[in-house]
C-alpha cells in the first residue's frame, strides 16, 4: 500500500464481521479499505453446519472467498497487513501497520476477532486434529454433529463446567478433566454428578489425535482414556488492543464492550464480531458488521451535515 493512500473508512479484519461491514460500506458507495493480517477464525472451520443460507453446510476458507469477492465486486479494496497502533488525530484516524506505513481514513471499524487459549500440541498436528473433528473449541458451532458421542471437556473450572451442561443436551457420555488441576466449587460437583457427568482429577498429561478419536493421558490413571472429541474450555484472548490504545475500556475478559458496535465513546470508531462481548458466531458477526457500517456511514454524513441517513 502506498503510505499517502486513504481511505473514507479503513476495516480491520476480514473475517464474516469485516467483510460484512465492507460490503454495507461499499454499497454505501464508501471508499473502504479492508486490512487483515491472515488469521480470521474462519479459516479454520472445516465445515459450519450453522450458518444460516447453506443447508449443507460450507467450508470456512469458502465462506471467506466467497464473502471476499462479494465486497470486492462493490469496489471494497482487500489487502493483507498488520495494525499494529492507532491514533486519532484533529480530523482523522491514523493506523501503523507492521510495515511501517500509516494510512489514515475519517471512521474505522475494528473486526479483529479473538484468539483461542488452545491445547499445547504442535500446530500442524493441532490443526490435523480440528480437522478430523476430534478436536473443537465451540459446542455451540458443532455440539449438535457430536449428538451420542463421546465427548471430552478440559477445564475443570465454571467455564468447563458450562461447556459440559451444555454439551449434556447432546450425550450422556460427558467427561471434565483439568488441564492442570480440578477447581470445581462444591456446588458445581454436585451439578456434575447430578447431570451425570465423569470428573477426572488427574492433570493433564498428553493429548493424543487419532483419525477417528482423541487418546488422552491424565497423570495419575494408568489406562489411556478415548473420546470421539475432546472440547477444550481454556478461553480466549480478545484481539482488542487498538480499541484500549484509543482509550476505550475493555470488559473484564479483554472483550469490546457490546455497545461498541453502535457507540464506542470515541466518535467515528465502531467495533464488529467476536472482538465485541458477546456470542462468538458467524451470524452475530455478520450482523455486527452491517450495524456498525451503518453507524459509520450516518456518522460520516452527520461530520458532511448530509440530512439522509440510512435508519439502523
Ligand atoms: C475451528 C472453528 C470452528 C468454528 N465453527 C463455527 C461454526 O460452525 N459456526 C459459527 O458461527 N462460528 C464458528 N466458529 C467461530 C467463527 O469462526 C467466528 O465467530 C467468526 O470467524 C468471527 O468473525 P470475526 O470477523 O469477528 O473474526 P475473525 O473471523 O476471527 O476475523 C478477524 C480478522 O481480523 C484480522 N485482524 C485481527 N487483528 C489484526 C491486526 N492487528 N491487523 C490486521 N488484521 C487483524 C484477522 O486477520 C482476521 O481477518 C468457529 C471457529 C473455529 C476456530
Amino acid at each position: 500500500m502506498d503510505n499517502a493512500e486513504e481511505a473514507e473508512v479503513i476495516v480491520i479484519g476480514a473475517g464474516p464481521a469485516g467483510l460484512t461491514a465492507a460490503l454495507y460500506l461499499a454499497r454505501y458507495r464508501r471508499d473502504v479499505l479492508v486490512l487483515h493480517d491472515g488469521k480470521s477464525r474462519a479459516l479454520r472451520i472445516p465445515k459450519t453446519h450453522n450458518a444460516p443460507g447453506f443447508p449443507e453446510g460450507i467450508e470456512g476458507p469458502e465462506l471467506i472467498a466467497r464473502m471476499t469477492r462479494h465486497a470486492a465486486a462493490f469496489g471494497a479494496r482487500i489487502e493483507q497487513a498488520e495494525v499494529n497502533g492507532i491514533e486519532r488525530t484533529a480530523d482523522a484516524f491514523r493506523l501503523t501497520l507492521a510495515d511501517g506505513k500509516s494510512p489514515d481514513s475519517r471512521a474505522v471499524i475494528l473486526a479483529s476477532g479473538i484468539f483461542l487459549n488452545q491445547v499445547d500440541l504442535p500446530h500442524e498436528i493441532h490443526e490435523q486434529a480440528i480437522g478430523a473433528g476430534v478436536l473443537r473449541y465451540c459446542p455451540v458451532c458443532d455440539g449438535y454433529e457430536h449428538s451420542g458421542a463421546r465427548i471430552g471437556v478440559i477445564g475443570c473450572d465454571s467455564d468447563g463446567a458450562a461447556e459440559a451442561l451444555f454439551l449434556r443436551q447432546y450425550s450422556d457420555d460427558i467427561t471434565l478433566m483439568p488441564l492442570s488441576h480440578p477447581e470445581l466449587s462444591a456446588e458445581q460437583a454436585r451439578e456434575m454428578a447430578e447431570a451425570g457427568i465423569r470428573v477426572e482429577t488427574g492433570a493433564l498429561d498428553a493429548l493424543e489425535p487419532r483419525d477417528d478419536r482423541m487418546d488422552v493421558r491424565l497423570e495419575g490413571r494408568d489406562a489411556l482414556l478415548s473420546y470421539d472429541v475432546v472440547y477444550p474450555a481454556l478461553g480466549c484472548r480478545p484481539r482488542a488492543e487498538l480499541a484500549a490504545q484509543l482509550g476505550i475500556g475493555l470488559e473484564d475478559e479483554g472483550c469490546v464492550p457490546a455497545s461498541a458496535v453502535k457507540d464506542s465513546g470515541v466518535p467515528g470508531f465502531f467495533a464488529a464480531g467476536d472482538v465485541v462481548e458477546g456470542l462468538d458466531q458467524i451470524s452475530v458477526a455478520m450482523g455486527h458488521g452491517a450495524l456498525a457500517a451503518t453507524r459509520a456511514h450516518n456518522w460520516l454524513r452527520d461530520q458532511d451535515h448530509h440530512s439522509f441517513q440510512a435508519t439502523d
